[in-house]
């Protein structure tokens, strides 16, 4: 492996410490040297003159693990200087898998979303270190750390069955979660606001994270309600780390929906009640006021209970229609309703599959139900039913000011909730979060250099090793001999996210270079082809 000199550069180590002047010396895919006249025998050198070097990002929350069999460059999220990636987030992945509960565990992993080859799923794996496997042998255009879904794991044993675990269930739960995580998973992650996460109480969500203590690894939270109920679901959370001792990552940290904008300060009295209490607490959130769900969360819950089928026979049928049509039209007046969150004009299609819908992609559900001369409710399940029962959509439903004040909370994690997509190919299609392909470069340009929120060394470190931390990664997230020479190099005059709402496939600017293991993967806008990630 070739040594290569890093000159002239400005150093943001990423522990917050003032930028400072020097070189970098990498050798065998390590950082040999931090300093100044560290000699002239490299195979190569790379100018860094005005540029800042860092540590390559690592994004704690992703969910890059969905596509990166298609797409091994994972080109929207290396492109932003993210070197590392922790995925199945929000209780979902593609393992564990039972035979016992196979088809449902299918119809969800390639329905609910897209692991890439859908007829690899259930094939190639059933238990957690199988799919490690899998994805080793992999080309890999980016580190991966994965989680194992709570929800993947409930449907493995006791598929999509409501209430409480039986003992027996729990313990095969346990003994499930248990064996993924020795395999090598890096922790826990749930999706408590989707179904089959939702089913589940309190309890067994505690007994579980008892066994991810024991290993010291990560219950990584997406919280039951982020609009809402959210108050109670961030206690639910804390309760969690609270009772089991283990270590709790809240998701996607966000006040949705209007009753919560301005409530930032009994947020953090909350979050900051619990850190003072002992609880091993962090969170992280994306730097945009719309998050990205599912059009079926507007539709209740027993309608999706049973899966995609019994969803589209429930909508099309013209008893069930009247009756899911009644329900809501009262949750709506009781206030407790998606739609209190987020009205129809808030809320816009991502992606279809129907080719006759194509057209509609970008659009919000107002737009999209005047075209089809119905009322929205009645597109809405229009929609559901001739997309299979489930409908990306992004919400607008946060205020600025709130996102602003979060992120300069020195806790605050910056990560995307993205995956890796790209401008070409399989992944180039619909209309993504901008978040996919903006999220770090963002925060440096539009909240770092343009509004002044943070310093560049806080930014970064937000980055860097405060989520290392959060991973027990020992050897990335900061400058220093002998970690792993995963470096991002970019220009903090231009550095900028591109992708908007409404054009999002593209990369970002100020993006000069990005390292891993000592591998320039990312050139001046061009991929190298350099194939550098593990999973770790
Ligand atoms: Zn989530």
């Amino acid at each position: 492996m070739s040594n290569i000199l890093i000159q002239n550069g400005r150093i943001i180590d990423g522990t917050g410490t003032a930028a400072y002047p020097a070189d970098i010396a990498i050798e065998n895919g390590k950082i040999e040297n931090i300093g100044t006249g560290l000699g002239t025998n490299f195979d190569s050198t790379i100018d860094a003159t005005d540029m800042v070097v860092c540590p390559g990002f690592i994004d704690i929350h992703s969910h890059t693990d969905f596509t990166i069999a298609d797409n091994p460059n994972a080109e929207s999220i290396i492109r932003q200087g993210v070197t590392t990636e922790i995925v199945g987030n929000c209780g979902m992945s593609a393992a564990p898998l039972t035979t016992a509960f196979i088809s449902q565990l299918k119809d969800r992993l390639t329905i609910e979303s897209d692991y890439g080859k859908a007829e690899d799923i259930g094939n190639s794996w059933e238990t957690f270190g199988e799919y490690i496997q899998y994805l080793n042998e992999l080309p890999l255009g980016i580190n991966l750390m994965p989680l194992v879904g709570f929800g993947t794991l409930r449907t493995a044993v006791m598929g999509l069955k409501s209430g409480a675990p039986s003992v027996d269930e729990l313990r095969q739960m346990e003994a499930l979660l248990e064996k993924s995580l020795e395999e090598g998973a890096a922790g826990l992650s749930t999706g408590l606001e989707y179904l089959p996460d939702s089913l589940s109480h309190g309890d067994e969500l505690i007994k579980l994270c008892r066994v991810v203590k024991r290993q010291n690894k990560l219950y990584a939270s997406h919280i039951r309600g982020e609009d809402q109920t959210l108050f109670p679901a961030i206690e639910e959370a804390i309760r969690c780390g609270e009772e089991s001792g283990c270590k709790i990552q809240i998701s996607h940290l966000k006040l949705g929906g209007h009753n919560n904008w301005g409530k930032t300060d009994q947020l953090f009295a909350l979050l900051e009640g619990a850190m003072s209490r002992g609880v091993r607490l962090s969170w992280d959130q994306y730097p945009y006021t719309a998050w990205g769900t599912g059009l079926e969360d507007y539709i209740p819950e027993w309608v999706r209970q049973n899966g995609p089928k019994k969803t589209i026979q429930n909508l099309t049928d013209r008893v069930t229609r009247t009756k899911i049509r009644q329900e809501i039209d009262l949750a709506i007046k009781a206030g407790t309703h998606a739609y209190n969150t987020a009205a129809w004009e808030n809320v816009q299609v991502t992606k279809f599959k129907s080719p006759e819908y194509k057209i509609f992609e970008g659009k919000r559900i107002t737009e999209i139900s005047a075209e089809l001369k119905v009322d929205p409710l009645e597109c809405v399940f229009e929609l559901l039913t001739k997309e299979q029962g489930t409908l990306p959509i992004l919400v607008f439903c946060m205020a600025e000011d709130d996102v602003e004040k979060i992120m300069a909370h020195p806790q605050t994690i910056i990560a995307s909730d993205g995956k890796a997509v790209a401008t070409y190919g399989d992944l180039h299609t619909g209309s993504p979060h901008p978040r996919y392909y903006g999220t770090f470069p963002r925060v440096l340009g539009k909240y770092v250099r343009e509004k002044t929120i943070l310093s560049l060394e806080a930014a970064i470190k937000k980055m860097t090793s405060m989520p290392a931390g959060v991973m027990n990664l020992q050897d990335r997230g900061v400058l220093a001999v002998d970690m792993v020479a995963d470096i991002t190099i970019f220009d903090p005059e231009t550095i900028c996210d591109v992708a908007t709402y409404e054009d999002p496939h593209q990369y970002p600017n100020g993006i000069d270079k990005v390292i891993m293991s000592g591998a320039v993967v990312i050139d001046k806008g061009n991929h190298t082809g350099k194939m550098m990630g593990h999973i770790i």
